[in-house]
């Protein structure tokens, strides 16, 4: 079974590297948090190299020892959480790639299977859960600060139990961590409530310049690099402005698209409520994702990426 081989590769290996995807979201940092203090569990020191840990999820523990790069060459073992394909491993790859082992977790249907061992469930509404599920197999203790962890990345991923992949799983789950001492409020508080101001102005903006397009079953908005240094935006400070778009009555995608600095492009994130299939626009888009959250990018300017997106929603609305 791939758990017990895994589990044999992280007993076998000294050097371990946890790694993520690019812009690393909450899901994706608490995974590689799990990953790390579950590794210590087993006796093993892991590095987790990521992009930018975005602010709001440094109150995790063992995130202040989260590295951007590491000298080590060629890992034992790389570990990549939540990511779909090697190439959203961004900053991470090429430690992925001189690995000597390589096992990826992951719930996004898009994966590729980019590891010698795959424990991908796309059915499970965050990476955190998987993760639960997996240690519970090791018979590791899930204690206080691993809890919290986990709980962040449920949380995160599933906007507070939301989301329509939350199962019965999710809610059990939940109340295990509870009972182990994790303060879910607290968590769901500084996780997902909790906004910088630079996050409050971006949001503004992105508000005030909002498109609603096909009779209101689609919003547009977008958020250039430009704005981004004007409110002094930081790693993270976009998160939660498609959401504003798809809460609004009537509204069936929500498209926001960001500058990437230096790309000559746009970072593109959709959400759908009840039929579009999201992961298939983005697919079709050279990106990936779940079913009502997905994103890609796609190069040229606003209104070149705007019309190359409708394009596509217009086929499936
Ligand atoms: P985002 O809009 O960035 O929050 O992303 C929504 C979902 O789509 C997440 O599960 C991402 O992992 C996935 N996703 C975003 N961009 C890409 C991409 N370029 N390729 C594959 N999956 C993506
Ligand atoms: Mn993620
Ligand atoms: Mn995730």
């Amino acid at each position: 079974m791939t758990l017990d081989s895994i589990l044999e590769e992280i007993k076998k290996a000294d050097k371990i590297v946890i790694l993520t995807h690019e812009n690393p979201d909450g899901d994706a940092v608490a995974s590689s948090l799990s990953m790390k203090i579950a590794l210590k569990e087993l006796g093993k020191e892991a590095d987790v190299i990521m992009d930018e840990c975005p602010k709001t999820y440094r109150f995790l523990p063992e995130a202040k020892n989260i590295k951007k790069e590491t000298e080590i060459e060629e890992y034992d073992l790389a570990i990549s959480v939540d990511a779909s394909d090697l190439k959203r491993v961004a900053g991470g790859s090429r430690y992925f790639e001189t690995a000597k082992r390589k096992i990826v977790i992951d719930h996004h249907s898009s994966n590729t299977m980019f590891g010698d061992y795959n424990f991908v469930n796309p059915v499970s509404p965050a990476c955190c859960e998987i993760i639960l599920e997996m240690l519970k197999y090791f018979n590791i203790d899930i204690k206080t600060e691993l809890g919290t962890c986990i709980i962040c990345g449920i949380i995160t991923d599933t906007g507070g139990f939301q989301y329509s992949g939350v199962n019965a799983e999710t809610f059990e789950f939940a109340a295990e961590l509870l009972r182990t001492g994790v303060n879910i409020p607290q968590v769901y508080k500084k996780a997902l409530k909790t906004k910088t101001k630079s996050s409050f102005e971006l949001t503004r903006l992105a508000t005030e310049r909002m498109e609603f397009l096909e009779d209101g079953k689609i919003t547009f908005t977008y958020i250039n690099c430009e704005d981004e240094k004007r409110v002094n935006a930081q790693e993270g400070d976009h998160e939660g402005i498609v959401e504003e778009g798809r809460d609004i009555e009537g509204v069936e995608v929500s498209i926001f698209i960001r500058e990437k600095e230096g790309a000559n492009g746009y970072k593109v994130s959709l959400r759908s409520n009840e039929y579009v299939n999201v992961a298939d626009v983005a697919l079709m888009l050279g990106g990936g994702g779940h079913i009502r959250a997905a994103g890609c990018f796609i190069a040229g300017n606003v209104e070149e990426v705007k019309n190359k997106i409708i394009t596509e929603i217009k086929q499936v609305i």
